[in-house]
């Protein structure tokens, strides 16, 4: 799993040091993963545990340039129920984002902007620690975080089928004090980097676009969480309009093929990043490309 890490290697494009993190795991239910995909497919992927769940990486990316320092989602955090730490395998050591960055010389109060791709408890749980006080605050006390208005909206009044998976504990605190800046529709959010917007897994799911002209990374979120959902029907159970999922998923990757995009795989337990091919008009993940992987440190 370490394989890929370049001895201090750092990919920069559009005048960001880029770097992925990695936030430790989350099992879910193989079967919610896959969808409609039949377990005697996707098992060949991933493998499940005794519990049918696969075991998926939290990564995160890290922008440093611009006199910015961005980061983009913060994995499951750590304000977890013994309860909920088993059904989703969340462990009581579970890395998180603040212990993750500090191997990266980063701060706290050195993160100028949280962008949260949703609001879903695997990507915003970070979002907020508890103070010694007991109250909720932003985790990221100096950053501002970035969220589209239309996510915001939809998981404050989610639907029956999805509302476990927006916390309002995750989002809240940070609207209280004021760091939520809410974003309509796609556009440049910072110099370089632009945002694409997603409907069919959620509402309102921006897709951040990190690109020079000459190199492009793209980390789509749960629109392709693992190497395993490039195939445009391989969608997950809990996408919220499945067919709207293989459109855009469809477009985003054919994108993504033509100009040799770096695709930044948020969930896959494996891989990192990879390119994108096409073979006989479908969609596959190309061979895995280097990128740092810096947290936990593999090495000194
Ligand atoms: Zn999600």
């Amino acid at each position: 799993m370490l394989c890929l890490t370049l001895e201090g290697g750092t990919m920069e494009i559009a005048g960001y040091e880029v770097e992925v993190v990695e936030l430790g795991t989350v099992a879910l239910d193989g079967g919610a993963m896959f969808g409609v995909v039949p377990r005697t497919l996707w098992q060949k992927q991933l493998e499940p545990d005794a519990l049918n769940r696969v075991h998926l990486a939290l990564r995160v990316l890290l922008l440093r340039g611009h006199g910015r320092c961005v980061l983009v989602d913060t994995g499951v955090g750590a304000s977890w129920s013994d309860r909920d730490r088993g059904i989703y395998g969340i462990e009581a050591g579970q890395t998180v984002a603040h212990r993750a960055l500090a191997g990266l010389g980063v701060a706290p109060d050195d993160v100028t902007d949280v962008l949260l791709t949703h609001l879903h408890f695997d990507h915003a749980g970070g979002a907020v620690v508890r103070a010694e006080d007991g109250a909720l605050a932003p985790a990221f006390p100096a950053a501002r975080y970035h969220v589209q208005a239309a996510n915001l909206a939809w998981a404050r009044a989610p639907t029956e089928r999805d509302r476990a998976s927006y916390r309002p504990d995750d989002f809240e605190p940070l609207a209280r004090a004021g760091c939520l800046v809410e974003h309509e529709g796609p556009g440049e959010l910072f110099e370089g980097v632009r945002v694409r917007v997603s409907n069919g897994h959620t509402t309102g799911l921006q897709i951040p676009v990190v690109s020079d002209g000459a190199t492009t990374l793209i980390y789509p979120a749960d629109l392709v969480p693992t190497r395993a959902h490039v195939p445009t029907a391989w969608g997950m159970a809990y996408d919220l309009r499945p067919l709207e999922v293989m459109e855009e998923k469809k477009a985003l990757l054919e994108e993504a093929a033509q100009g040799g995009w770096i695709v930044v795989y948020e969930h896959d337990p494996d891989v990192a990043a990879t390119r994108i091919a096409v073979e006989g008009g479908r969609l596959r993940a190309a061979d895995a490309v280097d990128v740092s992987r810096s947290s936990p440190r593999s090495r000194p």
